[in-house]
């Protein structure tokens, strides 16, 4: 079968736009899930083929939607917002190829698995801790799930945590304290780094790096301490964009070292491994050591900067190369190759 036999398919958020622009440009068919109150917005874009409309994002794994996707020989692209709504149950059970490996994406949705990955490959990892009553130092305090950072909190002791998470139930936001994910705080400077590896020629590529722009934790800057300090404010990681970093070069080395052993890892731990994008997302500390406290199994939307192309994809490729981009350029080389299978679950 040839690439026009094949069509790149998403839905429609996240980073839809960037996804079906890179395919577009690798000359592949495009096909976008899109829930009916965003329609007007995917259609100003000619790079998208097709359109197939659902009433809301329940309706994705619905067989309407999954016999469309079959009928077009699409390969569903995962981003944030499809594991936002739909779980690891209801993702494994999608019957049509799927972008990279599906099942790590449940080790990225369970905060003890997504742990141990982290820790197995050995990367500086940012401690969790156990019980509200261990907590001594500064921590972060999470909601589970892809929440986009939404309702996260910093305790410093047993009394702030409750009394933060009191607030959190009272506006719904949880049903108790048993939501709540603590970890330890890193000081310094927050950056994603975005990675893609390939499976068919067993390269890893830094794609990217990014940072959040979040509120309102970013706004709290704004604001002179004697303020800070007398009106109680609220704080939030709720991201509202990106922000593009280039890193010291000195630091590129051990980036490409982190990269490469969270894939040697999962090959081990979630066969076939870490294939495609993913990304490695934590803090550089004072000493400029990354200390990772999360990652994602799938393209992330800090990539959405990079859709003409990256100060490192700039290195590797004498085109633009965005993630999207790469995700079709592979898909594009597995065709070639026969090895769909390689590159989809
Ligand atoms: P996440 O949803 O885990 O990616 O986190 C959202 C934001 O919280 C990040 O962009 C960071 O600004 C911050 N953050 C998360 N975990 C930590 C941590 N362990 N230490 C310091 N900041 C963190």
């Amino acid at each position: 079968m040839g690439t026009l036999d094949y069509t790149v398919a998403t839905l429609g958020s996240h980073c839809a736009l960037q996804l079906l622009k890179g395919a577009k440009d690798e000359g592949l068919r495009t096909l976008l899930v899109c829930e009916k109150k965003r329609l007007s917005l995917y259609k100003r874009f000619n790079f998208i083929d097709d359109i197939f409309s659902v009433d809301d994002t329940s309706d994705i794994a619905s067989d309407r939607c999954i016999g469309r996707l079959r009928e077009t020989n699409s390969i569903l692209i995962p981003h944030g917002t499809l594991i936002a709504y739909m779980n690891s149950d209801q993702i494994e059970r999608i019957n049509i190829p799927i972008f990279g490996n599906k099942w790590i994406l449940r080790w990225e949705a369970d905060r003890d698995l997504k742990q141990k990955l982290m820790e197995e490959s050995h990367l500086s990892v940012s401690k969790s801790i156990d019980s509200k009553n261990d907590i001594q130092g500064l921590c972060i305090v999470k909601l589970h799930g892809a929440a986009g950072g939404r309702g996260y909190f910093i305790a410093w002791n047993r009394e702030s945590f409750e009394r933060q998470a009191l607030r959190l139930k009272d506006q719904k936001m949880i049903s108790g304290e048993q939501d709540l994910f603590i970890q330890e705080y890193v000081l310094g400077v927050p950056a994603f780094l975005h990675f893609f590896y390939s499976p068919i020629t067993k390269e890893i590529e830094l794609m990217g790096a990014d940072r959040r722009y979040e509120s309102n934790v970013d706004g709290l800057g704004r604001i002179p301490a004697r303020e800070q300090l007398s009106a109680e404010l609220e704080m939030s990681y709720n991201v509202v964009g990106n922000i593009p970093i280039v890193l010291r070069e000195s630091l590129l080395l051990s980036a490409y070292e982190m990269g490469e052993s969270f894939v040697n890892t999962s090959k081990n731990l979630v066969p076939p491994g870490m294939n495609g994008p993913f990304c490695l997302e934590g803090v550089y500390d004072r000493e400029g050591k990354f200390v990772t406290f999360e990652f994602s199994a799938r393209i992330v939307a800090g990539t959405n900067l990079y859709v003409s192309g990256s100060p490192y994809s700039d290195l590797v490729y004498d085109e633009p190369m965005s993630m999207g981009r790469r995700i079709a350029r592979e898909v594009k080389l597995a065709i070639e190759k026969n090895m769909i299978d390689k590159i989809t679950s």
